[in-house]
């Protein structure tokens, strides 16, 4: 049986006098895709923002693999296997593109002081495989001309592939993405497309927060469907079609 790896139970999210996200559950089961789409302001970031602790849930829970990650800090999240990306690209600056992506690699590692010591002794020959996984990585996703440019003078598209590869450096178990196509050219939302297939056959469960309609139809498992804070619907790309609530949601009433 699939197990699942993501779970928002009833998830809230007041801004002041905004309620961003009203009781808000789905579930995503293990190495699948899953799409997250919606108007511009229908909590989706947002659900990414509470699912990571980036900030405090009002009220409602997240689990990952069953186990709640309520009041679980960011690098103790990654650990566990949960990656992350943004809206707006956050490359590191005054970093060439393999340091960003080596970045990614010292995301989940939270050493004690003997682990600490023995990876000092192991270190050179650790640096050098992870320089070789992220090399390989800057070339899989057709970025290994930037290496070693300097992250922020990258154009925008190659930013944003940066940081998917960032997080897949991390060893993402579940991996959430909040609009990588965002700013892609046509060939780059292909690759990316093709990207995002190869890292779920590699096991690696995804949610996606996306606007390219034809990508989410064509790479998700699942769609939840999101409008002003409410799940609308829930289900696979020919169950959400033509669901009266989703075409509301977007053509207004
Ligand atoms: P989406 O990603 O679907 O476009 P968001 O999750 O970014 O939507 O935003 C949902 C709602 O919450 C919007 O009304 C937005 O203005 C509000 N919101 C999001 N983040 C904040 C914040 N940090 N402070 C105040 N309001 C916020
Ligand atoms: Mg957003």
């Amino acid at each position: 049986m699939t197990r699942t790896a993501l779970e928002a139970i009833n998830l809230s999210k007041h801004f002041g006098g905004v309620l961003a996200l009203n009781d808000t559950s789905f579930t995503v089961p293990e190495g699948s895709l899953c799409a997250l789409i919606g108007p511009n302001g229908a909590g989706k970031s947002t659900i990414f923002n509470l699912i990571t602790n980036f900030y405090p849930a009002s009220s409602g829970e997240a689990r990952l693999f069953g186990e709640t990650l309520t009041g679980c800090p960011a690098a103790r999240i990654a650990a566990r296997g949960l990656v992350r990306t943004f809206q707006t690209a956050r490359v590191f600056p005054g970093m060439t593109a393999l340091q960003n992506v080596l970045a990614g690699a010292r995301m989940h590692q939270h050493s004690s002081g003997l682990a600490q010591m023995l990876w000092l002794r192991g270190a050179r020959r650790e640096e050098q495989a992870l320089s070789r996984r992220a090399e390989g990585l800057l070339d899989l996703v057709g970025l290994s001309a930037f290496r070693d440019a300097a992250a922020t003078d990258l154009p925008m598209g190659a930013q944003k592939m940066l940081e998917v590869t960032r997080a897949l450096m991390a060893r993402p178990r579940v991996l959430l993405l909040d609009e990588p196509a965002a700013g892609l050219n046509d060939t780059e939302t292909v690759e990316l497309a093709a990207l995002l297939r190869a890292v779920r056959g590699n096991g690696v469960t995804i949610m996606v927060v996306e606007h390219n309609m034809a990508l989410v139809m064509n790479i998700a498992d699942q769609i939840v469907v999101l409008d002003a804070g409410c799940v609308v619907a829930d289900g696979t790309s020919v169950e959400i079609r033509g669901n009266p609530r989703v075409i509301e949601a977007y053509v207004g009433r």
